[in-house]
């Protein structure tokens, strides 16, 4: 019988996850039908429970509903835990399994795909919203140097800087304590660039870095990317891969098996121009 998944958000149209989810099936033979569902945005666990009685077996989650997912949750394992939000849901019985795979599909998608290790490297994440706590857990697990988290709303850095502070050498701060700093990897997880918007990241910070990062995709040279490639960066990335690589990881987790992601990214890769 063929089994059902689903991503839910608000809006919805944009997504790309039944094309990529449709993509890893017909690769590895998976008997699976994938929808995207338009959450009502004050019934979400309504649209869930309705789903599951239909027999759903798993749920990618996205914006404005990873919170609320979290919260429905009956389980939770430590990377969702940690970041207080899931993007990505299982359903056996009774029991409403929750991870989180941002960061982890990120962590790949930089590691494996673009060939940049995290261990002993100086990490700057600028931004402190959902993907950014996400993202924390499996970047320490690869013991980097230093990661510091710079964020508009300082306090929010600082307050993720003690939570994370067991597992890893973390620092939070605001744009203004960068001047001076400099790294080896620069991630923009601020969602400035969805509305064409440059944080206020010190220039020279970038000066020296191996690789910039630009968690957004499809938005071409983002002002962080320009920022980046004018401050001669040898490395501009956008958040495509991180995006295939996590539905990566919920499809293993779902279905046991690991599709190639490779082909799936360079379909779906814009040029950074
Ligand atoms: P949130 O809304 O949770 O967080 C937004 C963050 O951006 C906050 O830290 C906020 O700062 C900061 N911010 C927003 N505008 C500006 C600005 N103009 N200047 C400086 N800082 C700003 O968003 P998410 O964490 O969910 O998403 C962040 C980005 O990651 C988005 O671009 C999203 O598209 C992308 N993303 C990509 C994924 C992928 O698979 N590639 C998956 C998930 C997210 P403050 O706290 O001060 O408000």
């Amino acid at each position: 019988m063929t089994d059902k998944y689903a991503v839910i958000g608000n809006p919805i149209g944009h997504t790309k996850s039944p094309m990529i989810h449709g993509s890893f099936a017909e690769a590895t033979g998976q008997d699976i039908d994938y929808q995207a569902i338009e959450g009502s945005l004050d019934r979400f666990s309504d649209d869930v429970h309705a789903f599951r009685k239909a027999g759903g077996r798993g749920m990618n989650v996205t914006a404005p509903f990873k919170l609320q997912a979290y919260a429905l949750a009956t389980e939770r394992l430590e990377r969702a835990e940690l970041a207080g939000a899931t993007n990505a849901l299982k359903f056996e019985g009774d029991r409403i399994m929750a991870d989180n795979f941002d960061g982890v599909g990120l962590t790949n998608d930089i590691q494996r795909n673009l060939g940049f290790l995290l261990k002993g490297s100086r990490m700057l994440v600028i931004g402190a919203g959902g993907a950014v706590r996400g993202a924390l857990l499996p970047f320490l697990a690869q013991q980097p140097k230093l990661v510091v988290v710079a964020n508009r709303t300082e306090t929010k850095a600082i307050d993720l800087a003690r939570q994370f502070a067991g597992h890893g050498d973390m620092q939070g701060c605001g744009y203004d304590d960068l001047a001076g700093e400099r790294f080896d990897i620069v991630i923009n997880g601020t969602s400035a660039s969805l509305k064409g918007e440059l944080p206020p990241l010190p220039a020279e910070t970038l000066q020296g870095a191996r690789l910039a990062y630009e968690l957004a995709y499809g938005k071409g040279l983002t002002p962080f990317l320009r920022l980046a490639q004018n401050a001669g960066v040898p490395k501009l990335a956008d958040g495509v891969g991180m995006l295939v690589e996590q539905a990566a990881e919920a499809f293993l987790w779902w279905r046991g098996v690991r599709p190639d992601t490779r082909a799936v990214i360079d379909r779906m890769t814009i040029p950074l121009v």
